[in-house]
């Protein structure tokens, strides 16, 4: 998710990981072949058992996805940061979509900031299986112009009221769906500075902004394992304008398939099967 976590994630791309995941895909045939679970509904019937956003790293390789994928009956998306310091190019992004596919896992496409797909060819940004875009890096959003990177220690908060005009138009801006989006990710996360004013800086308006604007540009809200986002009032909400959900868990080590957070509101919001964005294509 972060630039931090993408260097230890990606080290696929950057280090010529392919061609070793290419060795070691040679040495575990079945994992090509699998019967994998498909988003196959949870023993309620109430949501499908899948994460859609989990990360290769050096603590857990695509292989080791797979093999809990079989074990847990879950399906993954493994998600690739668009980004300067991962995919650039039309060539990183058929890397990816090259290596993924040979993996019965959905391929999704984090881009990081706005402006991520000029360079890259719509076909292939096409070929993903989905693309989620968080809001993490929200520009000039403190009094001194600083770009603040929510999920940081270390942003610096003048003011929750201008850092929140800037996090709504950066969120509106995501939204308007000018670059492709599937799944909001990680919604409504705070800065550490002012996370405890959660429900007083969330107001109504601003949720039904958001919710409204994922409506009507028919954007899927990912219910963030990790961070414990959105909130029940809000998924409530979004469920009454008829806004799909996902489960992410943003994770990447023995953390991956866990998803306590997402099963335990899914439950309590009511959630259904209908109510969850499946990507289209049948994996395995
Ligand atoms: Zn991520």
């Amino acid at each position: 998710m972060n630039r931090k976590d993408f260097l230890r994630t990606s080290s696929f791309l950057i280090l010529g990981g392919a061609a070793a995941l290419k060795v070691s895909a040679k040495d575990t045939p079945s994992l090509h072949h699998s019967t994998a679970p498909l988003a196959k509904e949870s023993k309620e019937g109430q949501y499908p058992m899948y994460d859609l956003h989990v990360h290769t790293s050096q603590s857990q390789s695509i292989e080791d996805i797979v093999r809990k994928s079989r074990e847990m009956g879950l399906s993954f998306g493994v998600m690739q940061n668009v980004a300067p310091w991962g995919i650039k190019t039309n060539e990183d992004l058929q890397a990816y979509l090259d290596e993924m596919s040979k993996y019965p896992v959905y391929i999704g496409l984090q881009p990081m900031s706005l402006g991520w797909s000029k360079n890259l060819s719509p076909e292939l940004i096409a070929k993903a299986d989905y693309v989620a875009m968080d809001p993490q890096v929200v520009p000039k959003a403190n009094g001194y112009g600083e770009q603040i990177e929510v999920y940081t220690y270390a942003s610096y908060i003048d003011s929750a009221e201008t850092f929140m005009q800037a996090n709504m138009d950066y969120y509106m801006k995501i939204l308007s769906k000018e670059e492709p989006i599937d799944i909001f990710a990680c919604p409504l996360l705070l800065p550490n500075a002012i996370e405890r004013e959660y429900h007083t800086l969330w107001t109504k308006e601003r949720q039904e902004m958001i919710i409204e604007a994922c409506r009507k540009n028919v954007i899927a809200i990912e219910i963030n394992d990790l961070m414990h986002v959105p909130h029940k009032e809000f998924i409530l909400k979004a469920k009454k304008a008829g806004v799909k959900f996902t489960f992410g868990s943003d994770t990447r080590n023995q953390q991956t398939g866990r998803l306590i957070y997402c099963h335990t509101i899914a439950k309590e919001c009511g959630l259904e099967m209908k109510d969850f964005f499946i990507p289209k294509r049948k994996l395995g």
